[in-house]
């Protein structure tokens, strides 16, 4: 990691997590000066944001990272997914979704978060105009002058200016705090209980998604051949879930998923996230802005959380290029008023996936089903869902679009 250099910046980004070390690298296009402050050493086995799952990204943020050149690094470490096959345990019906039906070579492509770390934090390396600060945190802002000031700290105690602020520090950003905007966040009640394994049937490029009394399975393809599986528990349950001996855990999950792919085996470590809706209030605040998780924490259901967070990164970069005054106020205003709905409608969107494929009560479970059937056999609403998750919906910036900043 580079060590800090200056003591000015035209950007400073809090948090070298999977979206501020992607929004440091679209900022590379720009010529523009970055420092990263990351908390986290980068081989820490503890590092919150590369870590041992796996994300599937969607078309928006393939083509975000062929505009910045990585695409053929990450499409390497990454599995096509072509086919999403849904379910709903112990109910009649499934539903699919078909790339070469949506017309699309991929719907998405899966990787583990700590292989698309290595790509982005060596790409970062490469480039002299990105700092990166790292095991580093903000301890204060002071956003009262013509530019931001930060104080760090690492090895030592420092204060950085930059004319703009972002804070890409998480759900629990605390910069987003010392911005003076405040979150709404409700828990499910869930977690969700990762790792991969071995599936007898290959999974070759399909995911899966099955909805159980207790909350949805999926698995995804991933490289090596193995399958990422995610399997959402009650908050009570997550302990005794992760705690359960691996074949035991094994025949839990065989029995909720079934056989459709045959015997599940060969077991890897296992991890655990509580599950919950985070949004900030506001997006901005003078000379800052929020993107990412700090500005956003979806439930994994729909995998769309990094997506959106992409879609943010790559929204900022269009405003900067465009603005006379970079971190100035109409600047600012634009990339609210322009994720303002995007946002909504993911977190919409999210959210009654979860009511509607979560809940046990029977109305609901008949509108489910009702649901599910309806968006196999209605072309529209199947090619609607579709280009959300692909992340196709909306207006779309450069970035998104595969076209380069500059
Ligand atoms: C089980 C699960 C599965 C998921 N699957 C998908 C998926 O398939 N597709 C998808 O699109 N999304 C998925 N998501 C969501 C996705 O993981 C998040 O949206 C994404 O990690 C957000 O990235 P981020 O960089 O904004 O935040 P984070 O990943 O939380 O990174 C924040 C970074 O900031 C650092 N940091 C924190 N505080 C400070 C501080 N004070 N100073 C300096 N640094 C700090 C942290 O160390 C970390 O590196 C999933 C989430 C979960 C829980």
């Amino acid at each position: 990691m580079g060590t800090r250099t200056k003591e000015r910046y035209d950007v400073l980004i809090a948090g070298g997590g999977m979206i501020g070390t992607s929004l440091a690298l679209a900022l590379s296009q720009l010529d523009l000066e970055v420092a990263v402050v990351e908390a986290v050493a980068r081989d820490s086995d503890v590092q919150p944001s590369f870590d041992d799952r796996s994300t599937a990204l969607s078309r928006s943020t393939q083509r975000t990272f062929e505009a910045l050149g990585l695409w053929p690094k990450v499409a390497a470490a990454s599995t096509p997914i072509r086919h999403i096959h849904v379910s709903d345990k112990g109910r009649f019906g499934f539903s699919h979704i078909d790339a070469e039906e949506q017309g699309v070579e991929a719907l998405g492509y899966v990787v583990f978060n700590r292989v698309l770390g290595g790509v982005l934090q060596n790409a970062v390396r490469e480039h002299a105009s990105i700092d990166v600060i790292c095991p580093a945190t903000i301890v204060d802002i002071d956003l009262s002058g013509d530019e931001a000031m930060a104080i760090v700290e690492g090895d030592t105690r420092m204060e950085l200016r930059a004319p703009l602020l972002v804070a890409a520090d998480g759900a629990n950003s605390s910069v987003r705090e010392m911005m003076g905007i405040s979150a709404t966040r409700s828990s499910y009640g869930q977690n969700a209980v990762i790792g991969n394994l071995l599936t007898e049937i290959p999974i070759g490029s399909t995911a899966y998604e099955r909805f159980t009394k207790d909350g949805p399975i999926a698995f995804l393809p991933v490289n090596d051949g193995r399958a990422a599986f995610i399997r959402v528990v009650p908050e009570g349950d997550a302990e005794r879930v992760l705690g359960l001996e691996d074949q035991a855990f094994l025949d839990e999950l065989q029995e909720l998923f079934g056989n459709r792919l045959g015997r599940l085996t060969n077991l890897g470590k296992r991890a655990s996230y509580p599950l919950a809706l985070s949004r900030a209030v506001r997006l901005t605040a003078k000379r800052s802005v929020l993107v990412g998780n700090s500005a956003h924490g979806l439930h994994p259901v729909a995998a769309q959380g990094f997506n959106l967070g992409m879609r943010d990164v790559a929204a900022l970069c269009d405003c900067i290029v465009d603005a006379d005054d970079l971190g100035g106020k109409s600047m600012l205003d634009r990339y609210a008023e322009w994720r303002k709905s995007d946002q909504s409608k993911l977190v919409r969107f999210t959210d009654s996936l979860v009511g509607l494929f979560g809940s046990t009560r029977p109305p609901v479970r008949l509108l489910r089903n009702l649901g599910m059937l309806a968006f196999d056999l209605v072309p529209g609403v199947r090619g609607e869902f579709a280009r959300q998750t692909m992340g196709l919906a909306g207006r779309l910036p450069r970035l998104s679009r595969g076209v380069p900043l500059r």
